[in-house]
């Protein structure tokens, strides 16, 4: 394990937090961060770290201080504040308690911060306030979890580290492993750190260097030991290469999709869906391929920290026949059946001994191993999908390097339900934030222009993942380069030319290929132009009909198959326009193919009704732009109607303002609004257009 201390580094951040936080918390700040920067060492928010002080209070009182983790903060981005503090001596006394039920114990840790704003710290606090030391760091440190869940681990555990450090067998974090791990300090209290079997490591120090060497120093002999004693490496059956998976992926996903989507009660939300994402690697696929790879991964995890994300166990795929699509789909669902008739069963055996009221999550796998194509992971967003893939991968790692050597020995069932059920493990994953799109993918089509940047932000807003589609250029990037910076993982630009079923079908793939599936298209790629029908040239009028009357068959199309393969419904969203309704002189082009894309959309309508997908239009008058964004239409139009009409741009807008009964400006953002409501399925409504045009009578939908 790599030593990242720097001495200049840690310089630097003590210069830049000491002054305000004190050096004691600066020091802490910095080595907490190295810790975070290594996934062999702590991944997502596990692992914590802490360090004990003075803390002045408004009486101007010096008194004992802890400042330690909050719970799911990311170790390897934390900032001071990430430590919150609280009052040391009253923590103590706790020891004194025969019992601490997990609730009081968290109601004592956030009454007893000395800031009521501070984040929540960890449930592992009173273990760190307890042992007597002034830095303390917790790992779950893959080549230590090596030795410890192995058949006789704690003797392996022992012979590699030797007599430095104290070895605890597994007690359930909480106020019962605080006890039990400082009576065992006070038994050696000379040693450098403790393995917490099944569970991670701890190691101390009167400075933060001296305890993060320590942490690298034990962890590195473990490594040591795990690369010398490697004796039985996996057999590999077929090699299967990863454009080979790759390709196989994008077949599975939508089916698997389809598959994992929990029935609700809800007929306008019939199914909760999950985001994927996909663990293809070469060392994977051997694994996968190998012939222990089932029965490694068919194990309890590595430390029950990881099993709130993961699940107890993965779900694992017998000999899929890719080349039946039918047997496959047969195949997934079978598999997909009998693991969640054996997770019910599982909460059935245990929730009867545990308190009553306990709600049963749902009973989907979260990691999917299928031979010769990787592993599948899931998520209720990309951000816990991928979770689910880092902790997957490290997993798989670290369980081929005990099987090389050992037999794998996992934490007991008992010890799994009662980790998973852990109430206060839940804090970390109750991210539910009422986002209603947060499950959903959208693919929306001309989303450069100023109404596509409208409605992307919006899906963004609702927790959408959103693929913003256009012609590769300048202003797609753009697009996706002001959106990621606050969407991050859940937005991803692909070049996408309508005209092009071809084109259409990479872009169908590479959402697939990012997210798994897709449930929701807007589209709205679209272009104009002004011409009298005396004067019309025939090929600018075929350049309109395959944008805007081609391009959406295109799409519809693609769109079609792949709501029958996913099998759990779907939204279509056409931006039309009140030209439709209401056309306008020398834009004869433009009206009549909008006409008949919006008559392409009502015909889906009635195709796509009996697989529960709603398509349903929007009708805007003229958005010109979108903040700085001018619209493809603006373009076109707007200097040959300011030309007609002798206006400017401003008098232009005013203009088109004052023709509408609420003398309305018609925005991008109103729109979207429309495009929400559908997308949001309000009502339960199919082949309807909702005009966004502040009311032109002679527009309104009949
Ligand atoms: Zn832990």
């Amino acid at each position: 394990m790599k030593n990242r201390w720097s001495q200049d580094k840690k310089n630097e951040c003590v210069e830049e937090y000491a002054q305000e936080y004190g050096e004691d918390l600066a020091l802490r700040t910095y080595a907490s961060g190295l810790i975070g920067e290594e996934k062999g060492l702590v991944l997502h928010g596990g692992g914590n770290t802490s360090v004990k002080g003075t803390f002045t209070n408004v009486l101007k009182k010096r008194i004992s201080a802890i400042f330690v983790k909050a719970s799911g903060h990311n170790l390897a981005n934390i900032e001071p504040e990430g430590h919150p503090g609280l009052d040391l001596d009253y923590l103590l006394q706790l020891r004194t308690l025969s019992e601490l039920s997990d609730e009081t114990m968290v109601n004592e840790l956030l009454t007893h911060r000395f800031n009521a704003q501070a984040a929540p710290p960890s449930i592992e606090t009173l273990l760190h306030a307890f042992i007597p030391k002034k830095y303390i760091d917790h790992t779950h440190a893959d080549a230590i979890l090596a030795l410890t869940n192995q058949r006789d681990g704690e003797k392996t555990v022992r012979d590699v580290l030797g007599n430095d450090v104290i070895i605890l067998g597994y007690v359930k974090p909480g106020f019962a492993l605080a006890r039990a791990a400082v009576e065992a300090f006070e038994a050696s209290p000379l040693s450098k750190g403790m393995v917490l079997m099944k569970h991670g490591l701890l190691t101390w120090g009167k400075t933060a260097h001296e305890s993060y060497e320590r942490t690298i120093e034990l962890v590195t002999k473990a490594e040591q030991y795990l690369v010398k004693k490697k004796t039985r490496p996996l057999k590999v059956r077929i090699t299967t290469s990863p454009e080979t998976a790759k390709k196989r992926y994008l077949k599975v996903a939508p089916i698997l999709r389809g598959l994992l989507a929990i029935p609700t009660k809800n007929p306008d939300w019939p199914f909760k869906r999950f985001i994927l994402r996909a663990l293809i690697t070469k060392e994977v696929l051997n694994f996968v391929d190998s012939d222990r790879g089932k029965k490694i991964a068919l194990t309890p995890p590595l430390t029950a920290d990881h099993l709130i994300r993961t699940k107890a166990l993965p779900l694992w795929v017998d000999d899929p026949q890719y080349e039946d699509e039918v047997k496959l789909r047969e195949q997934v669902s079978n598999a997909i059946t009998e693991y969640a008739k054996k997770y019910d069963e599982y909460f059935e055996r245990y929730s009867k001994k545990m308190k009553t009221g306990l709600n049963r999550f749902d009973s989907m796998p979260r990691a999917i191993l299928i031979p010769g194509l990787g592993v599948i992971c899931s998520g209720k967003d990309v951000v816990e999908a991928e979770i689910v893939r880092d902790i997957t991968a490290q997993t798989l790692d670290t369980k081929v390097k005990i099987a090389a050597m050992a037999t794998y020995e996992g934490l007991s069932e008992k010890h799994l339900f009662e980790m998973e059920y852990f109430s206060l493990q839940h804090a970390k994953l109750d991210r539910e934030d009422g986002l209603t799109l947060q499950r959903s993918v959208a693919l929306i089509t001309g989303a450069a222009g100023a109404i596509g940047a409208g409605v992307c932000q919006e899906l963004l807003e609702k927790g959408c993942h959103v693929a913003v589609t256009d012609l590769p250029g300048d202003s797609l990037n753009s697009l996706v380069d002001e959106l990621k910076p606050e969407y991050g993982e859940r937005v991803i630009g692909i070049p996408l030319d309508v005209t092009d079923p071809k084109s259409v079908a990479k872009g169908f793939d590479m959402i697939i290929d990012t997210w798994g599936g897709i449930d929701l298209v807007v589209v709205n790629a679209g272009i104009a132009h002004v011409s009298s029908l005396a004067d019309m040239d025939p090929n600018a009028f075929r350049k309109l009909e395959q944008v805007n009357i081609e391009g959406t068959l295109h799409i519809l199309s693609e769109v079609s198959r792949h709501f029958r393969v996913q099998g759990t419904g779907g939204d279509i969203i056409l931006i039309s326009t009140k030209n439709v309704f209401s056309p306008g002189a020398k834009f004869g082009a433009y009206s009549a193919t909008k006409a008949a894309a919006h008559q392409l959309a009502r015909i889906a309508s009635l195709e796509l009704a009996e697989i529960d997908v709603r398509v349903n239009m929007v009708s805007p008058d003229a958005v010109f732009s979108h903040g700085d964004r001018k619209s493809g239409l603006w373009a076109e139009v707007g200097p040959d109607r300011m030309r007609a009409r002798g206006l400017d741009e401003k008098g232009l807008e005013e203009y088109y303002r004052k023709r509408n009964l609420l003398k309305a400006k018609i925005t991008a953002t109103h729109i979207a609004k429309a495009v929400l409501y559908f997308a949001t399925r309000q009502t339960p409504t199919t082949g309807a257009t909702i005009p966004v045009d502040g009311g032109i009578p002679d527009a309104t939908p009949r």
